[in-house]
């Protein structure tokens, strides 16, 4: 590994040139510089991915996107459109209602950017094999900056296969939701260049069990068309144009469309009572809209709308994964950037063996993270293509992947943030904003009982996505002993089907395949290392328990790029 001192890099960190770096008492000296200008794109299993799973021809584009992700002015939208929350306002000033909620103009660069960069729907007007994984690889770069906006996008993105349900408004959104064009404001949908749309399932009474919904959808004399009335206690991104909505039709619970903007320019009843404060993700705006009136548009049918929205759902838990695996590799480049250019106790940290395994573990869990996202994003791929085994496939480890690697997210972040000793715990270096994020992947889109649960119910209704999952662990048969191991037990555990062992199964099978993927992908270090930790039984609990025969050097090379 070539290694520079931070003194020969970053002469004007150790010392400024006036002698007191503007301070009369002491020179600043072993503080590194900021990350960025760096390239997010600049990782190997990230890379190695995107071509194995078939988008290979999206690499110039990564590569732009990941130099983009780590400028120093994207870096700094970000910080401004966490620094500089959301505002509601219910009212204009001659108090009329309008339920508007203003965003710092860096929350617009930086969607404006998303949108253009084919991170939102783009990809279901691609015809190019490749194009979901493309952008879920965009993803993982782009994830570098602030996560909050991933959610319009993401909710973009997952809207497009639900509305294919109901051609004719398919017909007239679909082209808007995939356009490349961010215009923000609202107006009266089809006048807009590109559309955004959210979701409203969660209500006061129940989020994961969403047949508790109580707001009501009143058939209206306009076939196809309801009046809502009722609430919704979570609804994210309020400013989207378009939004897939559950509610009760006389049939049953059923899935709408409800945009913000009526046809004939009015405003659709969506009054929001407020924004939520929390703990993180605070560039986003999550609010809680009240319907009364309003007018919705039946998609699928009625009675049908768990079965109709469940494909959105399918498709943001793979951006939860997705989230969780960028939020995982921009907090290890923070920390290895770092480690690199301080030192303590006459040594570089990256130096200092034990700092360098707790590098290893990171850079290990990173890497199976990565890769399995990329894994279940050319399953979305192809199954959308029409391919029934990797839809079977898809099923199960996107739920799979859903539990794990967003479970993994506030343990890894927080080493993560750890390794920048107090300097982490600072809001300036941005890991605590990470940390904050990373909570909310395992939370949204199914928490981690209902997405374990859901693993159960899976196996349970559809064997063929047990098939799909054991197929693909055969494909590494015989590489490794301790993967065969698990596999075996794993067989054990699958017939056992209790909703109280769900989680020690769900953990299992995600561990079981991120084994697979890295034994048949991964260099030899990094796929010994994690059969020895995560299958093998000689793994600790916290990160930085790898063993002293694991290859450190060879994982952290691996991993870490040269930040200057
Ligand atoms: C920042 C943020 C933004 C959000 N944005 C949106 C949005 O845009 N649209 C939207 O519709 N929703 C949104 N949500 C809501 C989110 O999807 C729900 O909070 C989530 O699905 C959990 O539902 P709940 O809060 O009702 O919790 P509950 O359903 O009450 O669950 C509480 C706990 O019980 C567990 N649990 C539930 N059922 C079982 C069971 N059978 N066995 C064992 N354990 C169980 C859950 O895993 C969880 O840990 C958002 C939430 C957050 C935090």
């Amino acid at each position: 590994m070539v290694t520079t001192s931070v003194d020969e890099r970053h002469p004007g960190f150790g010392g400024q040139g006036d002698g007191h770096g503007g301070h009369a008492t002491h020179d600043v000296a072993n503080q590194p510089a900021p990350l960025a200008p760096y390239d997010a794109s600049d990782d190997i299993a990230l890379l190695e991915g995107l071509r194995r799973e078939g988008a290979g021809w999206a690499e110039e584009d990564l590569r732009r996107l990941g130099r983009l992700a780590g400028s120093a002015q994207v870096q700094e939208w970000s910080e401004q459109a966490n620094r500089h929350e959301p505002e509601l306002r219910t009212h204009d000033r001659y108090g009329h209602r309008i339920d508007e909620v203003a965003f710092h103009p860096s929350w617009h660069h930086l969607m404006r950017t998303a949108v253009a960069e084919g991170l939102a729907a783009a990809p279901w007007a691609d015809d190019r094999p490749g194009a979901h994984v493309a952008r879920t690889a965009g993803g993982l770069v782009w994830g570098h900056t602030d996560a909050g906006h991933g959610c319009p996008t993401s909710m973009t993105y997952a809207a497009v296969p639900v509305l294919r349900r109901q051609p004719e408004l398919a017909k007239v959104y679909e082209p808007l939701l995939t356009s490349r064009e961010y215009e923000p404001g609202l107006r009266v949908p089809t006048e807009k260049r590109g559309l955004l749309a959210g979701m409203g399932m969660t209500e006061k009474q129940g989020g994961s069990d969403v047949r508790t919904n109580t707001t009501t959808a009143t058939p209206t004399a306009e076939p196809g068309v309801y009046a809502l009335r009722g609430h919704k206690w979570f609804t994210s991104a309020p400013m989207c144009d378009v939004f897939l909505v559950l509610a009760q039709a006389p049939g049953g619970l059923s899935c709408f469309l409800v945009p913000r903007v009526l046809p004939d320019g009015t405003r659709n009843t969506f009054r929001i009572q407020r924004l939520k404060d929390k703990l993180g993700n605070r560039s986003n705006a999550s609010s809680e809209p009240e319907f009364d009136g309003t007018a919705a548009w039946l998609v699928g049918p009625e009675g049908q709308g768990v079965k109709t929205i469940i494909e959105m759902v399918n498709c943001t838990r793979l951006d939860c994964v997705m989230m969780s695996a960028a939020l995982m590799r921009k907090t290890l480049v923070e920390a290895g950037h770092h480690v690199r250019h301080r030192s303590a106790f006459g040594a570089r940290l990256v130096d200092q063996p034990l700092m360098r395994n707790v590098l290893a573990d990171l850079a290990l869990e990173s890497e199976a993270a990565t890769t399995l996202t990329l894994r279940l994003a050319g399953a979305a791929d192809r199954a959308v293509r029409g391919d029934a085994g990797e839809a079977a496939f898809r099923r199960i480890a996107t739920a799979v992947g859903k539990y794990w690697v967003t479970k993994r997210g506030p343990a890894f972040t927080a080493e993560a943030l750890e390794c920048l000793g107090g300097n982490g715990y600072v809001e300036e270096s941005g890991m605590p904003r990470h940390y904050r994020e990373a909570p909310l992947l395992s939370i949204w889109e199914g928490s981690g009982n209902v997405n374990a649960l859901d693993v159960l119910r899976a196996l349970g209704r559809d064997p063929a996505t047990a098939q799909a999952l054991l197929d693909e662990l055969a494909l590494s048969r015989g590489a490794d002993a301790r993967l065969d191991a698990a596999v075996v037990r794993l067989k054990d555990l699958l017939a056992e089907g209790a909703q109280v062992n769900a989680r020690r199964l769900v953990e299992r099978m995600a561990l079981t395949l991120q084994g697979s993927l890295l034994v048949r992908h991964a260099p030899p270090a990094v796929a010994d290392a994690f059969c020895a930790t995560r299958l093998g039984g000689d793994w600790g609990h916290a990160f930085g328990t790898l063993p002293a025969a694991a290859g450190l050097d060879a994982l952290v090379d691996r991993a870490l790029p040269d930040t200057a």
